[in-house]
């Protein structure tokens, strides 16, 4: 017999969600990123979903790749940009779009054999400290790129956020943001070109941010980064359920422990399910006992440690939990947020996190 564990992929929540992301920020382009296989969803059943997305963003050059495969011809922006002179071909020869984000790359533009143009997104540092000019090197950087016959006419000028996720309200400690917000407009004050800035939580949360091109990512997956939230306090749907099934039904006597290490102490005699679903599948091995979870549609809890294969679930007070019986462990009427949060991380980790044996099918 297959695994019973399952991902099953919400094509129509995708599209919603993207819905979702146009009504928010209804003058702005939005280039939907599907950067990690599509958080883990599926690149290519991902980007068919949301082909209405005005571009799309990604990590790889295997990912553009496999979006022109698949007959996109929206824009493709390669996040971490040039890493050696060979990618401007490989730009050209896939017609991407690149983020210039260092000298070293803007280099490699000036340098390279003379062919047809790339399109530029010059991504500036304007407090998070990860890639990006400094905001005193961004008119320098933009002048070289504007000189260089290498680049296309129309750079776009983009910024990340760091702290986005704490949104513009009263009592909210969205300083970092509006310092950012702040530094990206100073530094770029005089340059010409569209603006680029913000991610899922600064769509939902920072209006002010949303500029000509938003680039959400989890929200198009119906999730949310926003302390104590989840996807659907926005209106969103959640793109995935990560299903299976339960392999064994026992009664263990109070005082039993269940699973590797001990680590879970019955209270009492009582019925314990085991679901075919573990680390080596994804599911994250840190969820401590206590983390949610359905079985038959209703509320249940892990209890023990999660094995790489299985783990064990409380049964008591669940009606119909026999042998075969449908276990959810995140989806649409379990937001992945809340597995998070109890495992100690973010819905985006978890998505991403599906490994190879895990079945994808779509619906
Ligand atoms: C991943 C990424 C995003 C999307 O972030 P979300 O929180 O998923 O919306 C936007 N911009 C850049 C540069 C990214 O790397």
């Amino acid at each position: 017999m297959a695994r019973p564990i399952c991902a099953t992929i919400h094509t129509d929540a995708l599209r919603h969600n993207l819905g979702q992301m146009r009504q928010r920020a209804p003058n702005s382009r939005v280039m939907a990123m599907v950067k990690a296989d599509g958080y883990g969803h599926g690149l290519e059943r991902v980007a068919r979903a949301l082909a209405g997305a005005d571009a799309f963003g990604v990590a790889d050059l295997s990912e553009v790749e496999r979006l022109r495969a698949i007959g996109m011809s929206q824009p493709v922006l390669l996040l971490p940009g040039i890493n050696e002179p060979v990618d401007i071909a490989r730009l050209r020869a896939l017609n991407a779009d690149a983020v210039i984000h260092h000298a070293s790359q803007l280099e490699m533009l000036e340098q390279a054999d003379a062919g047809e143009p790339i399109r530029c997104w010059l991504k500036l540092d304007t407090g998070m400290h990860r890639l990006g000019f400094a905001p005193d090197e961004v008119h320098q950087a933009h002048a070289r790129l504007s000189a260089s016959p290498n680049v296309a006419p129309g750079i776009v000028l983009m910024n990340h956020f760091a702290s986005s996720d704490a949104l513009d309200r009263e009592g909210s400690s969205g300083e970092q943001t509006r310092a950012q917000l702040r530094v990206f407009a100073e530094a770029t004050a005089g340059l010409d070109g569209a603006r680029s800035l913000a991610n899922s939580a600064a769509v939902l949360g920072w209006p002010a941010a949303h500029a000509d091109w938003i680039r959400p990512g989890g929200a198009l997956y119906g999730m949310s980064l926003v302390d104590g939230t989840v996807g659907a306090d926005f209106g969103l749907r959640a793109a995935m359920t990560l299903s299976t099934r339960l392999i064994a039904v026992k009664r263990v006597c109070k005082g039993e422990r269940i699973g590797y290490s001990a680590t879970w102490e019955c209270p009492e005699d009582m019925p314990v399910g085991v679901a075919a679903a573990g680390y080596g599948d994804g599911y994250p091995r840190a969820a401590p006992a206590g983390t949610p979870v359905l079985v038959c549609g209703q509320s249940s809890q892990v209890i023990g440690r999660v094995s790489m294969d299985l783990m064990t679930v409380d049964l008591r007070g669940i009606e119909g939990a026999q042998v075969g019986a449908p276990v959810t462990l995140w989806g649409p009427e379990l937001p992945v947020e809340r597995v998070a949060l109890a495992a100690g991380t973010i819905g985006y980790e978890l998505t991403c996190a599906l490994t190879r044996r895990v079945r994808l099918v779509e619906r």
